[in-house]
């Protein structure tokens, strides 16, 4: 073994290479050991004092020299390594001995990984360096190797990389795509399903090359929205789209967190992307519905509104009807409405009118006040005055006369129908014609409505009908007011004519009443001369014709008995009918003024009157209770007189007669019934008419003037007189007097 071989394990009170054996004095020979041990002192406790396993070795591989931690790391003493080889304290002794004579080979390791296995079993990772070291020749004369206890880093490495393994097996399970990048934006890390969406390689994401599925249009927001982040150190998020590996673009939510260490720190940014495409999708299709939907709301609110505003001019439209005195209306307020609600220019609303030979003729009623100079102006003035009517059947207009049907012309300049415009009249551009059909589908007039910009439609026609048809009616309404007003005023001018007629009529028959009243007064005068003047030589006659019958009665011959007998009867006849015509004249001539007259007690004078007659003929007169009247009271009494009377005669039984009287109304209604022999309906018309019997003298005395008597009396007191009954069931008699006050039976 060379001097400079380290000590045994045994001399380690001596420590460090012996000294060289030297021939000059033992003084200077112990000074130089003395130093020595001092320098071996020196070094091994600087070896002693390492925290790491230093040992030397030999060139055959064993081991020379130990420090106290290699003594730990084995787990064996000094003494037991010293002398054994080196590589038995491995996991792995091949690896330590080529270890050993590669530091040999070579002068130098460094890093050498090798495993010490202790005397337990415990198993220490370290890392070897070492190098040789040389005498003074320079020759090599072993290893000096040093071991670094690496068990907490490999600790430390294998936690993380369990810790990543798990992230790993983490990104990979999650939906997302997720990512990882440096502080300064370098993307380290993509999980699977990165790879799988995008079809990139990672090689082609690391780096800076992240943004490369990126949508064109997103990259620089994405860029954007990063720098923002990593300026204030706040998340990272943003919606971009992202290329699918087959070519399409997704929407992806990308967040991003910084990962910071104790200091505040960013380490790392860790981000997902997450998948909202179809959430995106239903927003923008919600979004597009919403807008949809808002269209179609206010659509419909312009609709309502446009059918508000058709409303509001239809009524507008029939309340002016409706309020207006005359049954007219202007229509200059329904033109402006339809102007407004069609956006057009100009327009007239025209009556269609018919001219006695037939034509059709539009009559204006309403038109846009177009005049701006002389021509135009006369036109409008003719319509002021009432007299602007169009009858060319050959204009656009015209096509709506006689076809009844709307007519839009939207290429108006070059519609064959046009007829062209006066003098200073509006271009026509756009022509909307309408007819006016009312609800009982009369033709009536015609709209026509120009220069609607963008042209008229069907669908301007459809919401236009209502107020057409409203404004149809009105012309129908105001044309039927017209016919009934000319029916009013021809009734009325019937009503004067015939007013006149009976005027003419009255003052003829008023005439005709004088007359017949002054020839009725001396016909009166004459039967009143006549009967009064005739009484005496008939007085004269009776009374010779008596003398002549109580002297020669039964002293001439039977025939001239006879003779006295028949003028005997006639005296006496003409004397009753003389009587009866007296009465009947005096019912004027000695008519008395009316004053209250007791009913029943002239009833009472008249069975007084006929007591005789009653009695004769066993006949019964009863009454219900009878009212006061204001009557001449004498002939009151010759009515009641006449109509009893009549009751007894007429009878072929015991005569029953009854009176009473009915309050109708104004009038007493008297009737007096008898059980007599009746009377055929077609008789009763001319009972009242002077002279006039139903039967013979020889049946029934009488001259016929009784009821003619009647009649005068009642009519001249203001009542009427009538007759109902059958032959043989006895006849009534009713008469009526005018009642006065609240006089009651
Ligand atoms: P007179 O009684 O003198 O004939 P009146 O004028 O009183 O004349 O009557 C006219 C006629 O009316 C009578 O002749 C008789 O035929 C008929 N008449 C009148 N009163 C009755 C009666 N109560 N019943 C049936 N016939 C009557």
């Amino acid at each position: 073994m060379p001097d400079t071989q380290p000590q045994s394990p045994g001399s380690r009170d001596e420590p460090g290479p012996a000294p060289p054996r030297d021939e000059r004095g033992l003084s200077g020979i112990k000074a130089l050991e003395h130093m020595a041990r001092q320098v071996s002192a020196y070094n091994r406790s600087l070896i002693e004092a390492s925290l790491d396993p230093l040992v030397t070795i030999g060139p055959d591989g064993t081991i020379t020299d130990v420090n106290a931690a290699t003594e730990q790391a084995t787990g064996r003493p000094r003494q037991q390594l010293i002398g054994t080889d080196f590589a038995d304290y491995f996991t792995e002794p091949d690896r330590a001995r080529q270890g050993y004579q590669q530091v040999f080979r070579e002068g130098a390791v460094r890093d050498y990984a090798l495993e010490i296995r202790r005397s337990d079993g415990h198993i220490t990772p370290v890392l070897y360096n070492a190098a040789v070291y040389r005498d003074e020749a320079g020759q090599v004369v072993g290893v000096f190797a040093a071991a670094r206890d690496i068990s907490e880093r490999k600790r430390a490495e294998r936690a993380r990389q369990e810790s990543e393994t798990a992230f790993r097996l983490l990104a990979d399970s999650v939906p997302q795509l997720v990512w990882m990048c440096r502080p300064d934006g370098l993307n380290i890390y993509f999980n699977q399903r990165w790879v799988e969406y995008t079809g990139l390689t990672l090689e082609e994401c690391y780096g800076r090359g992240w943004d490369t599925p990126f949508h064109p249009e997103d990259k620089q927001p994405a860029w954007d929205a990063w720098n923002r982040a990593v300026a204030t150190g706040g998340d990272y998020r943003i919606e971009c789209r992202l290329r699918a590996a087959d070519g399409c673009y997704r929407w992806f939510l990308i967040k991003g967190v910084p990962l910071r260490d104790s200091r505040g720190a960013i380490l790392k940014w860790f981000g997902t992307c997450t998948d909202i495409d179809d959430l995106k999708r239903a927003e923008q299709e919600v979004r597009s519905l919403n807008t949809e939907l808002e269209q179609r709301v206010s659509e419909r609110t312009a609709a309502v509104q446009r059918q508000a505003a058709l409303i509001a001019a239809i009524n507008a439209a029939q309340s002016e009807f409706i309020s207006s005195a005359s049954g007219r209306i202007s229509f200059d307020s329904v033109l402006e409405k339809l102007l407004r609600l069609t956006d057009s220019e100009y327009g007239f609303i025209d009556e269609l009118l018919c001219t006695p030979d037939g034509q059709m003729v539009l009559s204006a009623r309403a038109i846009t006040n177009i005049a701006w100079n002389d021509a135009s102006r006369k036109m409008y003035d003719q319509f002021i005055n009432g007299t602007l009517n169009f009858t060319n059947l050959k204009s656009l207009y015209g096509a709506v006369m006689t076809s009844g049907k709307p007519v839009i012309a939207n290429d108006a300049p070059n519609d064959p129908r046009r007829t062209g415009v006066p003098p200073g009249h509006p271009a026509l551009r756009a022509f909307l014609g309408l007819p006016l059909i009312s609800s009982a589908k009369e033709f009536v007039g015609v709209i026509g409505l120009a220069n609607r910009p963008g042209g008229y439609g069907e669908e301007i026609i459809t919401y236009l009908e209502p107020l057409v048809v409203a404004c149809a009616n009105l012309f129908a309404a105001i044309r039927s007011d017209d016919r009934r007003k000319k029916a009013e005023r021809d009734l009325r001018l019937a009503n004067e004519m015939l007013d006149l007629r009976v005027e003419e009529r009255t003052r003829e028959l008023a005439g005709a009443n004088r007359a017949l009243a002054a020839s009725n007064a001396d016909l009166e005068q004459f039967a009143y001369v006549a009967s009064h003047d005739l009484q005496e030589p008939l007085r004269m006659i009776s009374s010779y014709v008596e003398l002549l019958a109580q002297r020669y009665q039964g002293h001439l011959d039977e025939k001239a008995d006879k003779f006295i007998h028949y003028i005997v009867d006639g005296a006496t006849r003409m004397q009753t009918l003389i009587n009866d015509l007296l009465t009947f004249s005096r019912v004027t001539t000695r008519a008395k003024p009316f004053t209250l007259t007791s009913a029943e007690a002239a009833l009472a004078d008249v069975l007084t009157n006929l007591g005789r007659t009653i009695a004769e003929k066993e006949a019964t007169v009863t009454h219900d209770p009878l009212p006061d009247v204001m009557a001449d009271p004498s002939q009151f009494e010759q009515v009641l007189q006449n109509l009893i009377g009549n009751g007894l005669k007429f009878c072929q039984q015991k005569p029953r007669v009854h009176v009473r009287a009915e309050r109708r109304g104004g009038e007493w209604v008297f009737a007096v019934r008898d059980n007599g022999i009746g009377i055929a309906p077609e008789h009763v018309g001319r009972l009242f008419v002077i002279f006039q019997r139903l039967h013979t003298r020889a049946d029934y005395p009488g001259t016929g003037i009784g009821l003619a008597v009647c009649k005068k009396v009642v009519e001249r007191h203001g009542g009427r007189i009538w007759v109902e009954s059958q032959p043989g069931q006895g006849s009534t008699f009713f008469f009526t007097i005018p009642a006065c006050g609240d006089t009651t039976p």
